[in-house]
Order: C-alpha cells, then sequence, then structure tokens
C-alpha cells in the first residue's frame, strides 16, 4: 500500500498504467482529492465499482492523524500524530479577508537557532510529501467551505534541507491539476542555506514561489551566536545570492527578523540592517516578528515601542517593513513550542502503553 498523495500527476498516471487503469482517471482522481477535498475513494462516484477497489486495495489517503486543535483568537493549532508516532504541527492563521496555513517540513530541526523551541531535539526526520500535503488536507476539509488560499512553509523545520519533499508539494499546492493556489501565494522560508537557495533559484517550480529568509542579525558575529548555521553560510554570502535572486522587477524577498530583547532590537541594529541592504532596497521587505518567549530558553521579547522604534528607523532608511503581530500569540510559541509540549505528553503516552505509568 502506498500514498497516493505522494504522487504528481505524472507518476500517478504511470502508477494506474501499470494497475491496468486508463492513465486519464489520475485527473480525475486527483480532482476528487485536490479539489473537491473527497478522500474516501468509495465517493468518487465517476469512478467505476471496479476501479475504486483497485485504488482501496492499492493506495492510502492520509498518513496524519488529527490529535488535537488549540483555538486562540486569529488562529488554530492543529496537532497531528505521523503513523510512526511523531508530532507535526501547523497553524491556520485567520487574516483580514484570507486563511493563511503555516506547514511543517520536519520533525524537529537540525538547524538549532538558539532562539527556537523546535531545536532542542535536534532533527527527528523529514517529512514526506504527503505529509506535508495531509496537513492542508485535514484542516481544508475540516474547514469547509472556507478555502485556504495562502500556504507558508514556515513551521517545524528547514524545508530547504528536505528539498525534493517540499518540491514535490509545492508541485502539487500549485498545479492545476493539484490544489491550484497562486504561486504568489505559496511561500518558502528559510535560515538561508546558500547552496540550497541557489538550487531554489534555478528550479522552474520552486523560482515561482515566495522566497523568506531568516536574518535575525545585521551582523556575521551576532548572526553565529543566534544562528549557528551562520558559520557555514556566512551573512555576506548570503546576501548575495539574495541581491543577485532572479525575481522578476517589483517582487520582494522578505527578510524575517525575529526581534528579541536586548539581542537585536537596538536602533543601532535596524541602523546596520539598513546599512546591509544597501541600495537593494527594491528587493526587499523586512518582516519584524516580536519574540514569543518560552519558557526554557533565556529570550524576552521586546516592548511594543522599542519594535516601532526599530521598525521607524527602517522606515526612514527607505526599507519596506512590518510587524508581523499575532492576536493568538497565547498558542504560539517559538516555532514547536506546541509540539514540545506533546513530546511530553507522547512520552507519557507510550508509558502507559507500556504499562510504565498508572494513568
Ligand atoms: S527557527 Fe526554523 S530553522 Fe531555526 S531551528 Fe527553528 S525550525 Fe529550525
Amino acid at each position: 500500500m502506498e500514498y497516493i498523495t505522494s504522487y504528481n500527476l505524472e507518476e500517478l498516471r504511470e502508477r494506474l498504467a501499470k494497475l491496468g487503469m486508463e492513465k486519464y482517471r489520475a485527473v480525475q482522481i486527483l480532482g476528487w482529492i485536490y479539489k473537491k477535498f473527497q478522500t474516501d475513494f468509495d465517493h468518487m462516484t465517476d469512478i467505476s465499482k471496479e476501479n475504486r477497489k483497485l485504488l482501496k486495495e492499492n493506495f492510502f489517503v492520509h498518513p496524519l492523524e488529527l490529535k488535537e486543535e488549540v483555538q486562540a483568537e486569529d488562529s488554530t493549532k492543529y496537532l497531528f500524530r505521523t503513523s510512526d508516532g511523531y508530532t507535526v504541527e501547523s497553524v491556520l492563521i485567520k487574516e483580514r479577508d484570507h486563511l493563511t496555513l503555516c506547514v511543517s517540513s520536519q520533525i524537529g530541526c537540525a538547524v538549532g537557532c538558539k532562539f527556537c523551541a523546535t531545536a532542542i531535539d535536534g532533527l527527528v526526520r523529514n517529512l514526506r510529501t504527503e505529509e506535508i500535503l495531509d496537513q492542508f488536507l485535514h484542516i481544508q476539509m475540516k474547514i469547509l467551505p472556507q478555502r485556504i488560499r495562502n500556504v507558508v512553509f514556515m513551521g517545524m523545520g528547514e524545508p530547504l534541507a528536505n528539498y525534493e519533499n517540499v518540491r514535490k508539494a509545492v508541485e502539487i499546492m500549485v498545479s492545476p491539476w493539484g490544489i491550484d493556489l497562486s504561486k504568489r501565494r505559496v511561500s518558502v522560508s528559510t535560515s538561508g542555506i546558500v547552496a540550497q537557495i541557489k538550487r531554489m533559484s534555478e528550479d522552474p517550480i520552486m523560482k515561482e514561489v515566495n522566497l523568506a529568509v531568516s536574518i535575525n542579525a545585521p551582523s556575521q558575529q551576532l548572526r553565529e551566536l543566534l544562528m549557528p548555521i551562520s558559520k557555514t553560510n556566512d551573512l555576506s554570502t548570503l546576501m548575495k545570492i539574495l541581491k543577485d535572486y532572479p525575481y522578476p522587477k517589483g517582487r520582494r524577498i522578505m527578510l524575517e527578523y525575529v526581534i528579541i530583547k536586548g539581542i537585536n532590537d537596538k536602533e543601532e541594529d535596524a541602523l546596520s540592517l539598513a546599512r546591509l541592504i544597501g541600495k537593494y532596497k527594491s528587493k526587499f521587505k523586512v518582516n519584524l516578528i516580536p519574540y514569543n518567549p518560552d519558557p526554557d530558553l533565556p529570550y524576552e521579547r521586546p516592548s511594543l515601542e522599542d519594535i516601532y522604534k526599530f521598525q521607524k528607523v527602517l522606515w526612514e532608511n527607505g526599507i519596506s517593513a512590518f510587524v508581523r503581530l499575532s492576536k493568538g500569540v497565547n498558542i504560539f510559541g517559538a516555532c514547536g513550542q506546541l509540539r514540545k509540549r506533546d513530546v511530553i505528553k507522547l512520552r507519557e503516552w507510550k508509558e502507559e502503553k507500556a504499562g510504565l505509568r498508572s494513568s
């Protein structure tokens, strides 16, 4: 048995042919899953009974099980369990006139940003294409008839360290035979792996979607402290590849800046960031993300006043900058906070099953 959502159109056509089905059925089946969000083969009424039986004998649809959801004013966090017992989280954010889904691409993360809760456990494993897509499918099916229009790869993990699976998930999200989201409404956020950004820039599918890069510090020295990945992907090489990124005129790369009290929130830091961007102002916009404190990490969120002062310096230097404020901040941590809590719950659950705990 395999997951049908692990296939793109071409692959599914070939796979169906091997099962003795007509290749054109692939568009029909993917239409049921990604357009009508019907994932029960028995309800795919324009497929013959015989073929539905074949599908049921050969394919699953959902690799994830939805375990929990936590509501906040403007967002909902969803926690899934994988078939091998790990947890994955996604966040649905209600914006003024649309819904944005933030998906995870890995279980844990190897990048090790010092301010991030996901990094505490290190990398467990990559998510497969079908596990990335299933976050979307479960949530979309649950909230119908509302539609998710935007997807951001900003959940747990470094998407570009799981390139092939993320690429195929993006292909299925933006293809007319798939979910058919606008390419301008899918964003991939990276910690700044230079070689993978280059690969993305040369990839016909990936270069079309939005690129967001976590900068978090205006100098190599500070960035190395916050993001050890900077030692091998230094800031000047990263900025060079971003300045050369082949976006059409007018399209901007998002520089994400998690703003942390007493670490990177001073007006001099804003000025250094403006200098780093230099004359390439039209290529970038800066997203200031107030840090969400985690009880296990020694960092704090700056005051709103300091955040706005930082933003003002960027504006004064001609740089487009906005502050991402979530009203649902009580359920967000730095990425991965809810999962961390669930890791503990999962451990307890496993112990319970093994008879090591009474309840
Ligand atoms: S911030 Fe993102 S890249 Fe950095 S450790 Fe956390 S999940 Fe990984």
